[in-house]
């Protein structure tokens, strides 16, 4: 038999669209595929508990479908380098593929990887595995990444897609030797005590099958009114997809192909759904041309002017806002919808990522932290790239000025207050007059619905009003600052 190759399996954890799978069976040697779990790296950011819940799903059905293939995945720890380049010398491995990761610190990392194993005769080849468009093939005309969505998605549909996408393989060559790895149960990736992770069983089914099963419900049920529900909390108007792309079990390529395939074939109206949509996928590629072409993305201000904001320090009400316990409905059933299910609605998100900042004034850090650690589709572009953005000193940032009304949202996009009602059960018997204003609600009224402000369900915990006004002013210096 020849000599093996590594595949190195990183944030791509599926076998269709992998271009790196692709080209180590085409390499027609027996192939070694690896998962490394790297905490130790000084680089490395530890993923959150709902990522790690998450992961350890999605490695299991990684591995199942490797298995069905005749191949087994072998799962080592350590700092990411050592790792690979100890595999190899193991089993005496000639090449070494992987998709390419683009946080900065990755790429520097890869690189001394790539460098290393070729200073030693071993071949290491990567591909784009998990962008439409890669971040240094989107430019201005004077050569300068962007920093402004609307002309990065216009330069994005110009290039457009590149490949098309692949189909998983029937059967993968392995070593004759199995290679020994680790056991995922040891890794203790799984909550135990306590164990948190009921909701988030309740919700999701991790892995590929799972991730092209969701797509194809969302193609036939969800694609065509996209456009008019992606902004209502209370109704299954999104696709879901975010962890699914995050840990790579679904590639934006295939997610293109088919949106656009099917708005095609459907009509003009459909046409415009599948845009819609696909103008989403493309936030998702900005955000990750951001990050690469600005590694502070996920702690410094793009926006220097900010470094001077009196961001206040108040754990009670940060713990408030955390625990679902602001008194401001829409935020509360947000914030307890993320704790459940590690995940949150963008309408909703925005929400609670604006009242955090701009009517508590607490850092947007401290917002970023709370997401990384609770959300399933944690991401370092996307998370960071949209706490800078509500936050007003992001890249094409909303403006200081844009102070989302608690209410007025709830109002607007939760007007049968279907969501607010699952979220805070205990102010769902208020008519929906006063649900997303419990405050408002008469003596007894309140009586009759069973609420009892400041004991059933808080007092708001800042007054909107005067909140508003705080955050203007203190923006407002911020903005002197910088002029
Ligand atoms: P859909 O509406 O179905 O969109 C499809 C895909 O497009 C998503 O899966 C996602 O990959 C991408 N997308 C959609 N909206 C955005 C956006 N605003 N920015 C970037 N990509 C987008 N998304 C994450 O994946 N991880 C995060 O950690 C994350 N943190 C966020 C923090 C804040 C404060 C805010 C306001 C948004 C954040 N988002 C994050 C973006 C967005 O909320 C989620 O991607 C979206 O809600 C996921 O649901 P979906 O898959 O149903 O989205």
């Amino acid at each position: 038999m020849s000599p093996p190759v590594i595949l190195w399996f990183r944030q791509d954890l599926r076998l269709a669209d992998n271009p790196a799978l692709q080209a180590a069976i085409d390499s027609g040697q027996p192939i070694i595929p690896l998962y490394v779990l790297d905490e130790e790296s000084s680089y490395v950011r530890p993923r959150g508990g709902a990522s790690r819940w998450w992961l350890h799903h999605s490695l299991a059905k990684l591995t199942e479908g490797l298995g069905e293939r005749g191949a087994r995945l072998a799962l080592r720890r350590g700092p990411a380098a050592d790792v690979v380049a100890q595999l190899q010398r193991d089993t005496g491995a000639t090449q070494v593929f992987w998709n390419r990761l683009y946080e900065p610190a990755h790429v520097e990392r890869d690189r001394g990887i790539k460098v290393a194993l070729r200073d030693g005769g071993v071949d290491a080849h990567s591909f784009n595995g998990s962008l439409i468009r890669e971040p240094w093939e989107i430019q201005t005309k004077t050569g300068k990444p962007y920093g402004v969505f609307t002309p990065f998605w216009k330069a994005l549909l110009e290039r457009g897609v590149c490949g098309r996408t692949l189909p998983a393989p029937a059967r993968i060559l392995a070593p004759a030797t199995p290679i020994i790895g680790d056991r995922l149960e040891d890794w203790m990736l799984l909550p135990t005590e306590p164990d948190w992770a009921v909701g988030l069983r309740k919700t999701w089914r991790p892995g590929e099958a799972a991730a092209r099963q969701r797509l194809s419900d969302f193609q036939e049920d969800g694609l065509t009114g996209y456009a008019s529900m992606r902004d209502i909390p209370g109704r299954p108007g999104t696709s879901r997809l975010s962890p699914y792309l995050h840990f790579g079990e679904l590639s934006p390529r295939q997610i293109w192909q088919a949106a656009s395939s099917w708005g095609q074939a459907s009509g003009a109206a459909a046409e415009g759904a599948a845009n819609a949509y696909l103008r989403e996928i493309g936030w998702r590629e900005f955000n990750r041309h951001l990050l690469f072409h600005y590694p502070g993305l996920p702690d410094r201000n793009v926006n220097s002017a900010f470094d001077a904001f009196a961001w206040r320090r108040d754990e009670t009400r940060l713990r408030a806002w955390q625990r679902g316990r602001t008194g401001y409905p829409l935020v509360d059933a947000g914030m307890r919808e993320l704790w459940e299910t590690g995940w949150m609605h963008n309408r909703v998100r925005m929400v609670v990522a604006s009242f955090l900042v701009k009517h508590l004034l607490i850092d947007w850090r401290e917002g970023e932290r709370w997401f990384w650690d609770t959300l399933v589709d944690a991401d370092p572009a996307n998370n960071a790239g949209n706490w800078q953005w509500v936050a007003g000193c992001g890249f094409d940032a909303a403006p200081y000025f844009r102070i989302f009304n608690p209410t007025l949202q709830a109002e607007k996009f939760d007007p049968d207050g279907a969501y607010v009602r699952r979220w805070a059960p205990e102010i769902a018997n208020l008519p929906d007059k006063y649900l997303h204003k419990p405050w408002e609600a008469p003596a007894d009224v309140l009586e009759a619905s069973g609420v009892r402000l400041g004991d059933t369900y808080p007092a708001p915990i800042v007054d909107h009003k005067a909140a508003r006004q705080r955050a203007l002013d203190a923006f407002a210096d911020v903005k002197k600052g910088a002029a």
